[in-house]
């Protein structure tokens, strides 16, 4: 039986290769041809996409997904949906999900692919619930890695549950390209056998053997796998159609498709990827052997690269990367997926950092302790989750029925900031409250294209500015590798501003880390005690509380929302 195929050239490919930057206006010119092609169907939304359009490109997602549809008469539109997080970092309320997932459908998405990072089926219920009752496909997605709790037996459990939801097809998601040849034939079979469901098996070239992993599970009777289109294809992105079609032709799992239409617009995203040739991270489209070695997918290898750059610590990668499959396991073995890898990275980073383990740890690690994210696939040890929330009872419940309808609240709030043309500028604001004003209200711009630091996830390099220090000089078509090491070793983070000390100033707090204030909890003049949060710094991309080292009466405030703070920066005095 044919092998069907699913193309991510307008969604995954280019999240994973230029962080989600690919204009609208190039991929209109080319949807007619890539709808006649015959695909199962086109990736097209979801995933970084959202945040992505609004954040950097001044571009409205739900025109694009209506503009692009309008080209697609005959393929599937499909999206990339994180469960109860939509196309967002967190748990919003089923309200929120109801709406958002309506409106996605009736905007043009016909295949909704539903996943949870730490697969929680009940994080994904929600939204598989309402599409399904809106009429959409919805293929429920397994999140695979590698642990000594997830075995065969579990993802056949799962994908049980997801039929029971009634899904309609099923999808491996290798986010971080680790599933090999052997694995992915033996977990296609036991779907295959177990579940009475089309299996979908998406992967990533990262660590090389996804092409492999494709022939073997096609051995194993999977129905759909995900390509890109060469230009786009390799790297931490999918394998190339082209290749995987050719591959397949004179097999009994042959594709059907027309090599030479698909070359056709092949060579149009040609002559786009070189527009886009200054933001592409040649370590994107290297394979990363450290994916094998030690099961961390490249886009969170190169995130912790820049938050070791961000903290003046890029020596201590060996010590983090070591620390990475410790906090991982004492953590329950989450799959290593937005937001879980930057969870696990980020404590990874501290505690090699901060010179004893778990000894600052960022809200959103305490919250996915106390299940706030879900259930963790192998249960935390008691002691670590003391060390983490101290006495709190973490939650057994499905997370979101913890959450209040939030909805109409925040449509109110929208429409009293003048925010509201359309019902899906509510659904904007709600998933972006901090970026999505100046983007509805037309002040955003469209972002220049100059180098920036590549990663899966486009907030990475939200704010931070990167300063680059090694460059490739070509000198008569030789490449010298030239490092630059700024005059006095570290970076000012902001040079007007004066240097106060701990030892000058008398009851000092100071920052433990650098990063950026994100809010100021007391006022000069306030009493507090000892341990009481006085403000929050964001680092990392994460929440971190600093406490008062003693308490006593704010006495000054050296710091105001929005500064960027290096460690031992002091931030107030408390008499
Ligand atoms: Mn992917």
């Amino acid at each position: 039986m044919k092998v069907k195929i699913t193309e991510t050239i307008l969604r995954d490919a280019h999240q994973s290769l230029i962080a989600t930057r690919m204009r609208t206006r190039n991929m209109l010119p080319v949807v007619d041809k890539l709808d006649e092609i015959g695909y199962f169907s086109l990736e097209m939304w979801g995933g970084a996409t959202f945040d992505s359009s609004i954040r950097y490109l001044n571009e409205d997602p739900w025109e694009r997904l209506r503009e692009l549809k309008k080209h697609m008469k005959n393929t599937p539109a499909q999206m990339l949906l994180r469960g109860q997080n939509l196309v967002g970092y967190r748990h919003y309320s089923d309200d929120v999900v109801e709406k958002f997932v309506k409106k996605a459908y009736e905007n043009g998405i016909d295949i909704f692919r539903v996943f949870d990072a730490v697969n929680d089926i009940r994080n994904m219920e929600k939204a598989i619930t309402v599409a399904k009752k809106e009429g959409a496909h919805v293929q429920g997605a397994i999140c695979y890695t590698i642990s000594p709790v997830h075995t065969i037996e579990k993802y056949v459990e799962l994908a049980k549950g997801l039929a029971e939801l009634e899904c309609d097809s099923l999808c491996i998601k290798d986010m971080a390209g680790l599933i090999s040849p052997q694995q992915a034939y033996d977990l296609v079979k036991a779907l295959k056998a177990e579940v009475d469901l089309p299996v979908d098996l998406h992967c990533h070239c990262t660590s090389g053997m996804a092409p492999m992993s494709y022939t073997a599970a096609c051995r194993a009777g999977v129905d759909i796998l995900d390509t890109a289109l060469s230009p786009f294809a390799w790297g931490t992105s999918q394998p190339p159609t082209e290749s995987i079609v050719a591959a397949l032709a004179e097999t009994k799992r042959a594709t059907g498709l027309d090599l030479g239409l698909i070359a056709e617009v092949a060579e149009y995203f040609k002559k786009i990827k070189e527009e886009y040739r200054c933001i592409l991270n040649p370590i994107s489209e290297q394979i990363d052997t450290n994916v094998l070695l030690y099961q961390i997918p490249g886009g969170m290898l190169s995130n912790l690269v820049s938050q070791l750059k961000e903290q003046n610590a890029l020596d201590r990668y060996d010590d983090v990367l070591a620390e990475m499959p410790k906090v991982r396991a004492e953590l329950g073995y989450p799959p290593l997926v937005t937001p879980t890898s930057q969870i696990v990275g980020t404590q990874a980073v501290l505690n090699v950092l901060m010179g004893e383990r778990y000894k600052v740890i960022p809200k959103e690690v305490k919250d996915y302790v106390r299940g706030l994210y879900g259930r963790p696939p192998q249960k935390i040890d008691d002691v670590i989750v003391g060390r983490i929330i101290g006495n709190e009872e973490p939650i057994t419940c499905r997370p979101a029925d913890l959450l209040e309808p939030e909805y109409e609240k925040m449509k109110k709030e929208a429409e009293e900031m003048g925010l509201v043309k359309k019902e899906e500028d509510i659904l904007t604001y709600i998933l972006y409250p901090a970026i999505a004003p100046a983007f509805l209200k037309g002040e955003a711009k469209e972002e220049e294209l100059t180098p920036v630091s590549t990663s899966q996830n486009p907030s990475a390099s939200a704010n931070t500015t990167v300063v680059h220090t090694e460059f490739k000089v070509e000198v008569d078509g030789e490449v010298f590798n030239v490092k630059v090491n700024p005059i006095g070793g570290a970076f000012k983070v902001e040079e007007a501003k004066e240097e106060i000390t701990a030892e000058s100033v008398p009851g000092a707090v100071t920052s433990h880390m650098q990063g950026m204030i994100l809010a100021i909890k007391v006022n000069i003049g306030d009493q507090i005690n000892e341990g009481d949060t006085v403000c929050v710094i964001e680092a990392m991309k994460m929440e971190n509380a600093i406490h008062a080292p003693h308490g006593g009466t704010v006495k000054e405030i050296f710091v105001a929302e929005g500064d960027a703070v290096t460690s031992g920066y002091v931030l107030m005095s408390i008499d």
